[in-house]
């Protein structure tokens, strides 16, 4: 089922307008901010918190929707304040409406993908609204089995933009009766330890001010160790997943480049260094692809490793993408790899693949949109080719995300 609607936000930022020049972020402003904030406004302290809690509240779209605050000062707020740095260019539902695939526009006009799933309440486990954010417009890191590694990096998001993702999934949830938003997983576009100051900033955010837990957010990676060493020493207990795909080098530098410089031997003796330092059980997620990581061999290995690392293992059946020859292995395949897996001991869950029905996942829908890296024969990718000129702007995004619709027609889930 797919339904499409588009909210391009009147109050989004202008394309191409600097980053620099920009007043604060709401999201990124603590009580502090805020209080000094309206001080010079000459506003007394206590508006403070009604601006604050307005940053989390699902309807607040706007600073017009803020009714807590006179009209004069919202007024004379907005030249002082970004309410939100990120708008909504398109949303479609997927999933039977349990998954919400967004579109969204930053102030300099270029869009990220942010997908809300919802899970519903099943036997005595709760139900959980999750949702999935991007922290970089495209990614460096170039796995050629990923739409997004195809794009090649644009640049990193700020610490409000991966927030305001966050608060835009919110506020679609409450539009169609769902959420509140129970769980954040850092596994959209880009590497989120190569925008490391962002994904830690925004998850302390997300701790204080949204109230997440950050025992209820993951934080994913391809392996970038001295990050992760990094991350280990935060006294943030967030869950670490990381991006295996390969049990082996040899592999593994073919689909993850980042390999051939930080290889496995170091990558897991990071990640179990993690685990000790945050309690936290890790977990791998592995892109399974047809004919390239679904041997018995591969599945032999991975399951040494993750019993190794006492880690949860995520198989996530790749989706074909355009310019890829690759995509998943057939059923029976799947089911051996699984099985050698299972008997081996190891925790396995296969990710559903949400939002298939809705082109809705890891850089697919943008990837229609922007330059195009080829895939070449022995796994690399060549320089980004551009396919159509310029940002997108958020007029233009809606219409294009209809056209994206029409031309690509299979969904990946994020590729990590
Ligand atoms: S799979 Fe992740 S790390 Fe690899 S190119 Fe895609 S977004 Fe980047």
């Amino acid at each position: 089922m797919r339904e499409m609607t588009t909210a391009a936000g009147d109050h989004a930022p202008a394309p191409g307008r600097r980053l620099g020049s920009m007043p604060p972020a709401l999201s990124t402003l603590d009580d502090e901010g805020l209080r000094r904030l309206l001080g010079g406004l000459g506003e007394p302290a206590w508006r403070a918190r009604q601006l604050g809690d307005a940053v989390w509240q699902p309807f607040a779209g706007s600073l017009s929707d803020v009714r807590q605050l006179p009209g004069g000062l919202r007024n004379r707020l907005e030249a002082h304040l970004r309410f939100i740095t990120a708008s909504e260019v398109s949303a479609t539902r997927a999933d039977g409406g349990r998954t919400l695939k967004l579109l969204c526009a930053l102030a300099d006009g270029q869009t990220v993908e942010t997908v809300a799933m919802v899970t519903p309440a099943r036997g005595s486990s709760r139900g959980r609204a999750t949702v999935c954010v991007s922290t970089q417009v495209g990614c460096a890191v170039g796995c050629p089995f990923c739409a997004t590694g195809m794009l090649g990096l644009r640049r990193s998001c700020s610490a409000a933009e991966v927030v305001d993702q966050v608060r835009l999934a919110g506020q679609a949830l409450h539009r169609h009766g769902l959420g509140p938003v129970t769980h954040v997983v850092y596994m959209g576009m880009g590497e989120p330890l190569h925008a490391y100051d962002a994904t830690l900033a925004s998850v302390r955010i997300l701790a204080t001010g949204a109230a997440i837990s950050p025992r209820r957010i993951t934080v994913s990676t391809s392996g970038v160790v001295p990050a992760i060493e990094r991350l280990a020493r935060e006294g943030l207990p967030v869950t670490l997943a990381i991006s295996l795909h390969a049990a082996t080098d040899e592999l593994r530098d073919r689909l993850v480049p980042l390999n051939r410089t930080q290889p496995l031997a170091r990558l897991l003796a990071a990640a179990d260094r993690y685990a000790a330092a945050t309690g936290r059980r890790l977990s791998f997620e592995w892109c399974l692809i047809g004919g390239v990581n679904d041997s018995r061999g591969q599945a032999r290995e991975l399951a040494r490793i993750a019993r190794r690392l006492h880690a949860h293992v995520n198989v996530i059946p790749m989706n074909r993408i355009a310019g890829s020859p690759w995509g998943p292995p057939p059923p029976p395949v799947s089911r051996s790899f699984l099985r050698t897996l299972t008997e081996a001991g190891v925790a396995v869950t296969v990710r559903d693949t949400r939002g298939n029905d809705a082109e809705a996942a890891c850089g697919q829908l943008r990837a229609a949109l922007e330059p195009r890296r080829e895939l070449r024969p022995d796994g690399t990718l060549s320089a980004p080719r551009r396919t159509r000129t310029g940002s997108l702007r958020p007029g233009e995004a809606a219409a294009s995300a209809s056209e994206a619709g029409a031309r690509v027609t299979a969904g990946v889930p994020a590729q990590r």
